[in-house]
C-alpha cells in the first residue's frame, strides 16, 4: 500500500523507485527549473525526471546540490537523446548528462526514442549498440537501473536479442483516455515497471469533462484522481507542473482509494485522447 511520494515500486533488481515522479518537460534551464524542483523536493517528491533533451539538467543538478536532502534518498531519471545513439556516444553523452547534473552516479538511464531520425532502417542495431554501453555504465556502478522509453513489446524483443541485462524500466506516454494495454501487459510480463508520461495527457485531461463527476465524488481534482488511477493500475506517473500550488496538489493523493467501478469507468475511456506520437511512425 502507497502512503506518500516518499514509498516505492521495486524494479526487478531490487532497487526501489520513488512511487511518483516528478517532470520537467519544457521546464525552462534556470530560475524556473531551480526552484520547481527545490518545491516539489521541499514538498516531498524524492524522484525527478529529466533527459538530455530538455536542456535543464545544469538547473536540476544546482536544484539536488542546494535542496538540503542527501542525495542517496533522491531518486534521479535521464534520458539518452537520438542523436547520441551508437555505443561511444552514449558513453560520451553520459558523461556530459553526468558533468550538467553534477552527479557521481544516476539512478535510473533510458534510450529515449526507439527510432532516431536517419535510423530508421537499422535502429535494431542502434538500440542494440546503445545498449551495450548502458550495461557498460551499469556494470561500472555509475547507474543504478537502466531502461528504455516509447518502446513497444517488438523493440523490446529486438534489444533482448543481444541484451544480457534487461530493461527495469519502460516509460511510455499513458493516461485516462490512454491505456496502452498491450506495451503493459507486455512489461508486466516481462517484470518491467511502466513509467506513465503525459499522466494528464499533456493537460488535454483538463479540456474534457471526462472525469469531473468522479473527481467530484471523491473531492478531489481531476489530476489528482489521473494520478490515483495510474497507482492503482501499478503504474509510476510522472506528473509535471512548476506552479507550487499544483505541485503540491499532485502530491496529495494518498486519501482516497478509487472504486473499482470507477477504475473501470476510466479504464473504459481507452481511445478519448493522446498525443498522436507512434514511436514506429514519429522519428525525431
Ligand atoms: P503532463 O501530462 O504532466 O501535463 C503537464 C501539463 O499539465 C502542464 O501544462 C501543467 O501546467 C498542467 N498541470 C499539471 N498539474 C496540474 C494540475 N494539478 N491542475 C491543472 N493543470 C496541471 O505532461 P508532460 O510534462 O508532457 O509529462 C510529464 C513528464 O513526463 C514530463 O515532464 C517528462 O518528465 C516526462 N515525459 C517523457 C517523455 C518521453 O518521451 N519519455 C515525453 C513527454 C514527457
Amino acid at each position: 500500500m502507497l502512503k506518500s511520494l516518499k514509498d516505492c515500486f521495486k524494479l526487478y533488481n531490487g532497487i526501489e523507485i520513488p512511487c511518483v515522479g516528478y517532470g520537467t518537460y519544457l521546464t525552462p534551464n534556470g530560475k524556473t527549473a531551480v526552484d520547481s524542483v527545490k518545491e516539489a523536493i521541499c514538498l516531498g517528491y524524492r524522484h525527478i525526471d529529466t533527459a538530455a533533451a530538455y536542456e535543464n539538467e545544469k538547473s536540476i543538478g544546482k536544484a539536488i546540490k542546494e535542496c538540503g536532502i542527501d542525495r542517496k534518498d533522491l531518486f534521479i531519471t535521464s534520458k539518452l537523446w537520438n542523436s547520441d545513439q551508437g555505443y561511444d556516444s552514449t558513453l560520451k553523452a553520459f558523461d556530459k548528462t553526468m558533468s550538467d547534473l553534477n552527479l557521481e552516479y544516476l539512478d535510473l538511464y533510458l534510450i529515449h526514442w526507439p527510432i532516431a531520425k536517419g535510423h530508421e532502417n537499422d535502429w535494431q542495431i542502434m538500440n542494440r549498440e546503445t545498449w551495450r554501453a548502458f550495461e557498460k555504465l551499469y556494470d561500472q556502478g555509475k547507474i543504478r537501473a537502466i531502461g528504455v522509453s516509447n518502446f513497444k513489446p517488438h523493440h523490446i524483443d529486438s534489444l533482448m536479442q543481444t541484451a544480457k541485462i534487461a530493461p527495469m524500466v519502460n516509460q511510455i506516454e499513458l493516461h485516462p483516455g490512454m491505456n496502452q494495454n498491450e506495451t503493459v501487459a507486455y512489461c508486466n510480463q516481462h517484470n518491467i515497471l511502466v513509467e506513465a508520461w503525459g499522466p494528464f495527457s499533456q493537460g488535454m485531461l483538463f479540456g474534457l469533462d471526462l472525469l469531473q463527476a468522479i473527481a467530484a465524488k471523491y473531492k478531489k481534482t481531476i489530476a489528482q484522481v489521473a494520478l490515483r488511477w495510474h497507482l492503482q493500475k501499478g503504474i509510476l506517473p510522472l506528473p509535471k507542473s512548476v506552479t507550487p500550488s499544483r505541485i503540491a496538489e499532485n502530491a496529495d493523493i494518498f486519501d482516497f482509494t478509487l472504486s473499482d467501478s470507477d477504475m473501470l469507468y476510466i479504464d473504459n475511456l481507452d481511445g478519448r485522447i493522446g498525443s498522436g506520437l507512434d514511436s514506429d511512425e514519429c522519428a525525431f
